[in-house]
């Protein structure tokens, strides 16, 4: 009863917000404040920079406060799972949160950055991977995500190219309907020139530089950066000009938002109104 009590006490607005360390250029709070808004919804979505070691106090604050859900991103995907009540099947596959559900009293930890990838790419780039060959870069959190949405979208084949491949290697049970290979970060340029689908769920590119600056890319191949500070990378440009279809990561941010919004409130998020005010602040602070 705790936390609705605080809710009903508190009275005003309802509140969400993002946990994150650091948390300096985050677009969360420009994306849902505007669906908010859009919606008529009495909300607002605040951004928390929680450092690491305060990760459990600030969950124990979101079910003392009252919030209705929040988001969760970089270092603490993992480490706030020790503090929820209870995980969706996605969050447990992938061992990752990006969204927590307030159910009553309970928080449910959710991962919304699969949907989010798999109805950008089917939705919005109009990409099918079945029965396509996929290469996706890196091993962490955004990795695993992508690749479970590849694996459910029946890719025939998930190559995993990583410089630490010993933390890559479980993450072939996440598509095993899909042929999943790991390979090392060194022969990522030869598999990327044959892929079908290349993704690149890494930093690298953040700063100016390209993870596969030997490829040559060619039309009919599919480059996705999930990169979207900068919203368009070396990467993305020079597959681009090569004539390759390829995509930044905005339009996953706004579908992986748009799934935590239905999460939170039920309702159907305005996904034009939350994509427009992320490439509107994009805009104005890149
Ligand atoms: P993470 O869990 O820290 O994983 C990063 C991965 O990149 C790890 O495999 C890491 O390798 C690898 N890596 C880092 N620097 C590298 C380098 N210089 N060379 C080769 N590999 C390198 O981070 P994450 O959450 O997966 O995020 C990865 C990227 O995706 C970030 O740019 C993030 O902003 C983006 N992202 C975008 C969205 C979206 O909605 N568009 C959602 C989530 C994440 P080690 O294990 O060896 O360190």
């Amino acid at each position: 009863m705790l936390t609705r009590d605080a809710a009903r006490r508190r009275g005003g607005p309802a509140f969400a917000g993002i946990l994150g360390w650091p948390l300096d250029h985050t677009l969360s709070p420009t994306i849902h404040n505007a669906a908010f808004r859009k919606l008529g919804l009495d909300w607002v979505y605040l951004a928390f920079p929680v450092p690491p070691e305060l990760i459990g106090s600030a969950v124990v604050g979101l079910r003392s406060l009252g919030a209705m859900g929040a988001n969760v991103t970089m270092p603490h995907k993992e480490s706030v799972i020790d503090f929820l009540d209870d995980l969706s099947g996605d969050a447990r596959s992938v061992g990752a949160v990006n969204t927590i559900q307030r159910l009553g009293d309970e928080l449910i930890g959710h991962n919304t950055d699969i949907d989010g990838f798999g109805e950008f790419l089917v939705g919005d780039a109009g990409i099918d991977p079945t029965d396509r060959r996929a290469l996706v870069l890196g091993a962490g959190g955004a990795a695993r995500a992508v690749i479970k949405a590849l694996g459910d979208l029946r890719a025939s084949e998930v190559i995993i190219a990583a410089r630490d491949e010993d933390r890559a290697r479980p993450l072939a049970d996440l598509a095993p309907g899909s042929r999943v290979d790991v390979r090392p970060w060194a022969g990522a340029a030869t598999i990327a020139s044959e892929a079908d689908i290349v993704v690149n769920a890494t930093p690298v590119g953040m700063d100016g530089l390209d993870p596969l600056a030997d490829v040559s890319f060619r039309p009919g191949q599919v480059v996705v950066d999930l990169i979207y500070e900068p919203p368009s990378t070396p990467l993305v440009e020079r597959a681009r000009a090569a004539g390759a279809d390829a995509w930044g990561g905005l339009g996953m941010l706004v579908r992986q938002a748009a799934a935590s919004l239905r999460i939170w409130t039920g309702q159907d998020p305005p996904v034009e109104t939350m994509s427009a005010a992320a490439v509107r602040a994009i805009g104005t602070h890149s």
